[in-house]
């Protein structure tokens, strides 16, 4: 691919950062990634990424970009000690209080995501013309005109500036180029928000191998009357397991006692039991989520030359669904795209390609939200029509592998939302059924 320019720079080495630098790479000569952390070792927890304490799914859209960008990536998980499983068959899962049926539909890498995240910061370090500037808080741009020209930075001695071909926010969801872009005289982009109010406690945990007997996973999800929901996945490391608890509204609590109480009512008898005799191997680990939020860069008539932006800046998503990390990687993927037709019109033709992204997805999230009664807006006539329809596809996914096979494909971003709709998915949730299968678990 053509050098389009001497110097990129991406601001923030989260997810998002380090797949831009991986897909600024090909195009621009040298690629700098600034972050505010210091990291000691690059699968550490840190204080910038504190989502990265809790369960982080890597949906199987996300693994397939990933693999593209790092071939290999997954043997390499593996072999470092995450663990692997085919979904569905060694993962037990439950939705609207029905037993996913089982059945094969690929392999699943579990790990947890300073592991992840650390594999793929090799990664990008590895490859020539990247270079990752920690302990380096970004304090603002450098502006000629009504072009970017670079990062204003501070590394604690003092402030200065990384001149650039290109810059790309990627810092997360706290990203200032709402207001940078104020400055600069540009109107912000018009935001989609949704308040979901969804509240996390996380802990490590020792447990058997077999503390989900053959299953390596298990997620339930919230069901009539219970708006509260668990993930307890094997990560890296010997008898390691992550266990996070989820609540819309009433958040789970991270004293000890009230953490195990609020478990008992969302866990099945037989892995609390398990539970209550693992060994806590961290504290109990809180995350308040308060809004899922889509800025419509898209719809920006104007936009400053030399800038971009990327990951949960554009989109953050009621994290439940797992999709931040996988969306990220998919946007990385438009930019590299976008980048093989030149700099021409770039910002333009960039978020229009994210928005093709990000579009179906947040549609996707905001559909399951509305069916938490917790969750407070209007649902409009669109949204009860299709819930309607989703409950069906929910009962069939209980009853009939292929049906469970296919949500699943949807719901990890392989297949588009649209393939719920083909006749063999349609005669799968419309046809009548009786069965005890049915009843929804209490
Ligand atoms: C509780 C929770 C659970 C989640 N679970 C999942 C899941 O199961 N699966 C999934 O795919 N996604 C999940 N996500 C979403 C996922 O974490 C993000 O979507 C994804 O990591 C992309 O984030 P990002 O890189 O855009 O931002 P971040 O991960 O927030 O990274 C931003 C980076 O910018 C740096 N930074 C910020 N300010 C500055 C500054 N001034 N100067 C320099 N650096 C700066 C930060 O230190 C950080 O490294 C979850 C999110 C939450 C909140």
């Amino acid at each position: 691919m053509p050098a389009l320019g001497g110097h990129a720079v991406v601001m923030g080495a989260g997810m998002a950062g380090l797949l831009t630098a991986r897909a600024l790479a090909e195009s621009y000569e040298n690629v700098t990634v600034v972050e505010r952390d210091r990291p000691t070792a690059p699968e550490q927890e840190r204080r910038g990424v504190p989502q990265g304490k809790h369960a982080h799914l890597l949906l199987a859209r996300g693994k397939q970009v990933l693999e593209q960008m790092f071939p290999g990536i997954t043997d390499e998980l593996v072999a470092n000690g995450a663990a692997s499983f085919p979904v569905l068959e060694r993962f037990r899962s439950q939705l609207v209080g029905r037993e996913v049926r089982r059945g094969h539909v690929g392999e699943f890498v579990s790990m947890t995501r300073p592991f992840l995240e650390g594999h793929i910061r090799r990664r990008v370090e590895a490859r020539g013309g990247v270079t990752l500037l920690d302990g380096h808080d970004v304090v603002g741009l450098a502006v000629r005109g009504d072009r970017v020209t670079g990062v204003r930075v501070n590394d604690g001695a003092g402030e200065r500036v990384l001149d650039a071909d290109l810059v790309v926010d990627a810092m997360g969801r706290g990203a200032r180029s709402p207001a940078w872009l104020a400055q600069l005289g540009h109107p912000a982009p018009p935001t989609d928000e949704l308040h979901v109010d969804i509240g996390y406690a996380s802990r490590l945990v020792r447990a058997p191998e077999d503390a989900l007997g053959a299953d390596k996973g298990m997620l339930i999800g919230p069901k009539p009357g219970l708006s509260r929901a668990m993930a307890m996945f094997k990560v890296e490391g010997d008898s390691r397991w992550l266990l996070t608890l989820v609540g819309y509204a009433g958040h789970p609590p991270t004293d000890e006692e009230g953490f195990m109480e609020f478990a008992r009512t969302v866990v099945p008898d037989e892995t609390f039991a398990v539970l209550k005799e693992s060994e806590p191997l961290s504290e109990i680990r809180r995350f308040r989520f308060p809004t899922s939020r889509r800025r419509r860069y898209e719809k920006l008539r104007s936009f400053p030359g030399g800038l971009l932006v990327a990951g949960d800046a554009i989109c953050s998503f009621n994290p439940i669904y797992g999709q931040g990390m996988s969306v990220a990687a998919l946007q990385a993927a438009a930019l590299r795209r976008t980048l093989m037709d030149g700099e021409h019109d770039l910002a333009r033709r960039y978020f229009r390609a994210v928005a093709r992204v990000v579009a179906p997805v947040w549609r996707l999230a905001v559909q399951a939200d509305l069916a938490i009664p917790e969750i407070q807006a209007p649902r409009p006539l669109s949204f009860r029509i299709t819930d309607a329809y989703i409950r069906r596809v929910q009962r069939a996914v209980s009853l009939d592998e292929a049906a469970a096979s296919r949500f699943f494909r949807v719901t990890s971003l392989v297949e588009p939302p649209g393939s719920l709709l083909r006749p063999s998915m349609a005669w799968r949730a419309l046809r009548p059924r009786r069965s005890a299968a049915e009843a929804v678990r209490p």
